[in-house]
């Protein structure tokens, strides 16, 4: 590698389930692992719902509570990308390439209440709904794995609200597309973070000098445990540390040490270019799908920067050749006057010289 190289990009991923995804991303700096971050949070475009229409509601809930709670359902949105924000749609006022309608249309005919689900919303004319392979549904929540869904399977579903005998609901949902930008109901992702990794540095010497008791001190001061004490060799109960990864950089161990007036004891220093990410989906989308999208979108930001660049300098190019050119043409005009004015004179001579007289 030569010098001043920086080494690729490089992902790993560590866990991955629908409803969460760990990845390490090395070789990065900060910003671009920020870039993402945010854009995660709030540019990866889904479908939420955003207009209620209420023709009935005999419920306990007063209608705003019910429009909340339905703009907070998470609508499947693998295929928001082929739905147009609704203003930037042809239409007039709302189409099926802008919006999915559904309805919610209950009636509690039993003594036992009925809960009222996520499941209960039907989209209305699913035939024309349906843009990209599947029609985009409230989705279920997300459980983190198997083992979470068969701990509570019958707890799976998103509850609405809850209707006593005769009490009744007819409500029609419009979900548009979006962006966690203008509200967090467009925010496909519940969480997305990234860690820094510290490199933890324990001065052998200093540490060896110090009693059992202050060792162990040392050892407790850190509330990520990321010390230990271990016996190896002639070091009878040695502190080692046990797990950089879990180093959350509060440096509660450095500041024991300055309590303790041994200055040097331990060093944290951030691993530079390495940033291990968390990202917990909302349900909308697949966790691996928010962090795909949101690289497609850093990407596609950075290609319309780098053409409106180009476009700008070809622009000024052409100003500047424009200009010349006028520069240039104007000069040559002036020569041309200045020839012309001299003919001119040369005649006027001539002239007189031929009719004397007349002068
Ligand atoms: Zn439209």
């Amino acid at each position: 590698m030569l010098r001043g190289e920086k080494p690729p990009l490089n992902i790993e991923i560590t866990s991955m389930t629908a409803a969460r995804i760990e990845f390490t991303l090395r070789n990065a700096d900060v910003s671009l692992a920020n870039s993402l971050r945010r854009i995660m949070l709030t540019e990866v475009p889904t479908l939420a719902i955003d207009t209620v229409t209420v023709r009935e509601n005999t419920g306990v809930l007063h209608d705003e509570y019910l429009a909340h709670r339905l703009g907070l359902l998470p609508i499947t949105s693998t295929f928001a990308h082929e739905y147009q924000f609704q203003h930037e749609c042809s239409c007039t006022k709302k189409c099926p390439r802008c919006h999915v309608a559904y309805e919610l249309k209950i009636t509690n005919t039993e003594h036992e209440p009925l809960v009222v689900t996520h499941r209960d919303l039907r989209p209305v004319n699913a035939h024309i709904a349906a843009i990209g392979n599947e029609i985009p549904l409230p989705a279920d929540p997300p459980l983190r794995d198997e083992q979470e869904f068969s701990a509570r399977p019958g707890e799976s579903a998103i509850v609405i609200t809850k209707l006593a005998r005769n009490q009744s609901l007819d409500i029609t949902a419009e979900a548009f597309k979006g962006t966690g930008l203008l509200h967090s109901k467009w925010t496909p992702a519940a969480t997305a973070v990234f860690q820094r990794e510290a490199r933890v540095t324990i001065d052998t010497k200093k540490m060896q000098s110090l009693p059992l008791s202050q060792r162990q001190a040392f050892r407790d001061s850190c509330p990520s445990n990321v010390f230990d004490l271990e016996t190896k060799g002639s070091y009878a109960d040695r502190v080692v540390v046990r797990d950089e990864r879990a180093c959350t950089f509060c440096d509660d161990c450095v500041n024991w040490a300055i309590d303790k007036k041994i200055p040097d004891l331990v060093a944290i220093q951030e691993k530079r270019g390495i940033f291990h990410f968390v990202v917990e989906g909302t349900g909308a989308l697949d966790a691996y799908q928010i962090v795909e999208s949101s690289i497609k979108i850093l990407s596609d930001k950075l290609k319309a920067f780098e053409k409106a660049v180009h476009d700008g300098v070809t622009n000024k190019d052409k100003k500047e050749g424009a200009a010349k050119e006028r520069e240039r043409l104007g000069g040559a005009a002036g020569d041309q006057q200045v020839a012309l004015a001299a003919q001119g004179a040369a005649a006027a001579a001539a002239a007189a010289s031929a009719l004397p007289g007349q002068i």
